[in-house]
Parts: C-alpha cells; sequence; structure tokens
C-alpha cells in the first residue's frame, strides 16, 4: 500500500504535519516554519523522498538500520510474526517463542557476564530500566546510600527523565531541570580536544584520574555506577584510545562501582565486532542497546544485566512480591522476531561481515578528507566516523554561529544526493549501513567531497578561515 497515494497532495501533507506532528529533538517553531522532508521509499543503502529525489543515506537512518532498506526477509518475519501472534504480554508469567528465543540469542553473543535480558521498546527505555535495576539492587543488597552516577561529559544515554540527566548534552538539560543532584560527569576522552593531548596513555591514565578524583569527591560508598559509551555518538563520534573502555572498566571495578555499557549504537557490527566491548575484551555488569537489535524496521532496545545484579534484586524482594518495572511492550513478539531476523542477516546473512570489509574503504575515504580546507579532524572505528570542521586548523576554533554552517552543510549535502548528521558543532556524523558496496562508498565520498567544496566556494565560508 502507497500511504501517500491514499493523502491529498504534499503541500497539504506538509501543513498537517507542521500542525501537529511535534519532531523528536527540533526546533519545534523552525520547524513550523521549514516543514518537513518526506522520505517516501527505501532500498539498500538509498532512500527516495516524496519529490522523487534518490539519496545514498550514510547515516543509516538514525545510526540504526544496519542491514540497510528493504530486506525482505525482516519484513517477512514481521508478518508471519503478527499473523500468528500480534502481541503477547510477559506479565502474569505469559512468554512468547520468538523472546525466549531472543533473550537466549543475546546472551551467546554479548560478554559472558551477561546472563539476563530485559526486552524494551528502544534504547531511552532501555537507559531507563537500567538505573531503575541499578538502584533497586544496591537497595536491595543493603547498600542504600549507593545513589550517585557519573557519566561521560558529551556523552548521550536517551532521553528519558532520568537518562536524559546522564545525557551531558546542554539542550537535553535545559528547561528540564537536569541533571539531577545525583548525576555528575567527567571529561569526553576526546583525543582531539582533550587537555591531556592525543597520546593515547596520557589520554586513558587522566579518564582513570578523573574518575578517580570524582568517586573521591563524591564518597565512594555513595556512588552507583559508571555509565559510558564505548564509542561516544551523538556527543559527536569520539573516538577514545583503544584500551580505554578496558582501563575504566578495571577502574570501576577497583572503585567497586557498577559499569554500565551503552552499545546503543556501538552494538551490532557498527565498530566492527558484534558489540565494541569485544574488542577489548570488557564484560560489564549491564549493558544496554537498540537501534541495530531490530535494524530499525521496528522499535526495540534491551537492557542486559549479570548474574549478581539479577540475584541481588530478585532475591532482595519479599517472597512473591513483584519487581515493579514493566511495560506493556516488554518484550513484543513482534519485535522479538524482527530482531531474531536481523541477527541472522548479521551472521549467516554476511552482513557482520561485510561491514568489516567495508570499514577499510570508510576509513580511507574520511582520511583523505583530513586535508581538505575545512577539516579539522577524521577519526572513526568500524563503520562509525565524523569530520570536524574547523575555521582554523591551528587553533582548532570553529565558525560563527551566526553563519549557520551546520544547516548549510546538511543541505548542500541532500542537495548533491547525500544524507549525513550535521551536528550543531559543525561535526558531521556518519554511520553507513553495513551492507554498502564498494561503489556506494565511492559514491559517498565523492558525494561528500562535492559538499565541502560547495561550502567552501560560499564566500563568507572562505572569509571565515
Ligand atoms: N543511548 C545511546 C548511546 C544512544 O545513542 C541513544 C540514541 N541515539 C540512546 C541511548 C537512546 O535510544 P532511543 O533513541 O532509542 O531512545
Amino acid at each position: 500500500m502507497n500511504l501517500l497515494s491514499d493523502l491529498p497532495d504534499l503541500a497539504s501533507l506538509s501543513a498537517m504535519d507542521r500542525a501537529h506532528l511535534i519532531h523528536p529533538v527540533s526546533p519545534w517553531r523552525q520547524h513550523e516554519q521549514r516543514g518537513p522532508t518526506v522520505l517516501q521509499s527505501g532500498s539498500g543503502a538509498w532512500l527516495t523522498d516524496s519529490q522523487g529525489h534518490r539519496l545514498l543515506d550514510s547515516f543509516a537512518g538514525l545510526w540504526c538500520v544496519n542491514v540497510g532498506y528493504g530486506q525482505e526477509s525482516v519484513v517477512q518475519a514481521a508478518a508471519e510474526q503478527m499473523r500468528q501472534l500480534p502481541y503477547a504480554t510477559g506479565y502474569f508469567h505469559f512468554s512468547s517463542e520468538p523472546a525466549i528465543r531472543l533473550a537466549e540469542k543475546l546472551v551467546q553473543i554479548t560478554p559472558a557476564s551477561l546472563t539476563r535480558v530485559y526486552l524494551t521498546l528502544g534504547g531511552s527505555e532501555a537507559v531507563d530500566a537500567a538505573v531503575r535495576f541499578i538502584v533497586q539492587y544496591y537497595n536491595a543488597i543493603g547498600k542504600p546510600a549507593k545513589k550517585h552516577f557519573i557519566a561521560l561529559e558529551r556523552g548521550y544515554h536517551g532521553s528519558s527523565s532520568t537518562g536524559a540527566g546522564l545525557t551531558a548534552l546542554p539542550v537535553f538539560h535545559r528547561g528540564f531541570d537536569l541533571p539531577l543532584p545525583t548525576q555528575h560527569y567527567i571529561p569526553s576522552p576526546n583525543p582531539y580536544r582533550h587537555a591531556a593531548g592525543a597520546d593515547p596513555q596520557a589520554l586513558i591514565a587522566a579518564s582513570v584520574a578523573s574518575l578517580r578524583a570524582k568517586v573521591a569527591q563524591l564518597g565512594a560508598d555513595t556512588v552507583a555506577a559508571f555509565f559510558c559509551e564505548p564509542i561516544q555518538g551523538s556527543g559527536g563520534v569520539i573516538v577514545p584510545p583503544k584500551g580505554w573502555l578496558k582501563a575504566m572498566r578495571d577502574a570501576a571495578r577497583e572503585l567497586d562501582i557498577l559499569f554500565v555499557v551503552d552499545e546503543v549504537i556501538t552494538g551490532f557490527g557498527r565498530t566492527g565486532p558484534m558489540f565494541a566491548c569485544e574488542a577489548e575484551g570488557v564484560e560489564p555488569d549491564l549493558m544496554t542497546m537498540a537501534k541495530g537489535l531490530t535494524s530499525g524496521y521496528v522499535p526495540m532496545g534491551a537492557t542486559m544485566v549479570s548474574e549478581k545484579i539479577y540475584a541481588g534484586i530478585a532475591d532482595g524482594a519479599p517472597a512473591g512480591a513483584a519487581i515493579g518495572h514493566g511495560a506493556t511492550y516488554s518484550a513484543h513478539p513482534v519485535g522479538a522476531a524482527v530482531a531474531l531476523e536481523v541477527l541472522r542477516l548479521y551472521e549467516e546473512g554476511g552482513v557482520l561481515a561485510n561491514g568489516q570489509r567495508g570499514a577499510a574503504h570508510f576509513a580511507t575515504g574520511l582520511d583523505a578528507l583530513r586535508s581538505h580546507p575545512l577539516v579539522g579532524d577524521a577519526r572513526h572505528r568500524g563503520l562509525l566516523g565524523a569530520l570536524e570542521l574547523v575555521s582554523n586548523k591551528t587553533t582548532k576554533a570553529g565558525f560563527d554561529p551566526a553563519l549557520g554552517l551546520p544547516d548549510r552543510i546538511f543541505n548542500a549535502g541532500y542537495q548533491n544526493g547525500l544524507i549525513f548528521r550535521s551536528f550543531g558543532d559543525h561535526i558531521l556524523g556518519f554511520a553507513p549501513a553495513l551492507i554498502f558496496s564498494e561503489d556506494e562508498y565511492a559514491q559517498m565520498f565523492t558525494r561528500l567531497k562535492k559538499t565541502l567544496d560547495d561550502v567552501l566556494a560560499a564566500p563568507d565560508v572562505r572569509a571565515a578561515l
């Protein structure tokens, strides 16, 4: 069925959007003026908008469509599950076959420390569940003073009432009375801008020292957990040195605080292995995931916990009493059926291996742009990458916001048939689907280079350099 053919025309569709639809993380009034870009269809790495423009999506939707658009076997899996059993609650001890099989599968493919799975509707809900489980755990084991959470500056952990406070990006706090008094940050391990410089060992030592200092300042007995992304995504694709995650994990263990890895972006082959934790042999106490779990075909995320956390909560509750966390759509059978098929595509369908092969083309393409006059830094791991644009490569100064460069760059990319993320601070984010072909990488970088050249051709941008 073509939804748009049932609707009057693009102008009235746009008017309806502007009048009624609230868009996530957007300037609401500006959106009313601008109106939506309506996407019509997708196939492989490509999107078509409602005006027939074909666009190469180098951001996999919102770093989620890892298997690409139009995977028929995923559509079939959803359709079959909907036909057979579209819904089953997990309340009252009910369960469904896909949810059970998915939990078992996730335990198999994640670090050995993680043995229990709570299935959510996305990443924010997964982070929120992790926070609630941690609070419940410490209360249950008789350490109720452990209430403080430490996260990274520029980290992103969703936009739930608590998760948005672990997120350390100003727009998620402004006007929302966040962060909470129990939420704290340490500097981001950013080789391009950290005060300790880019030397890997110095940067890792500085991060570990920051964590120790923050725990000491709050009081070791009052800190519950450290939350981090193995590579910070929404904060601008910040790639810490190899060994950083392991060093932070070891420090957390020594400090007797839980180590939570948020793999919502980095999971499911995005950085090479199935999970970024694997690359450093890190075994977290809790892990959150979403996005690539279903490749965005339907909403689903997961919170995984170690046996220690699970048992602490399970045995801390009065016998027979419910643990009061859950939702109507927890462990949704359609989401689970889609996730199982997507996981099959990663492994048996060769998608993960194709992504690993593609990473070399991705790295070469980004590295080549380092010499472009607008580019200060190019960084990447696996198929997660960014270009940071600066007005001065020596001082690393950004651009005057009055130039409105982020929107201009995004629009120039669109004109050149390329979608990527253009962050407000002049960072361009890339996360291609793992199914990109060699030719699609070539097209991506031709279009990206042309986009940067087009922007550079504007007299006001030249004058800013
Ligand atoms: N954690 C991380 C690391 C994320 O990148 C995101 C989403 N970008 C979330 C949590 C929240 O996930 P969702 O948008 O599915 O709620």
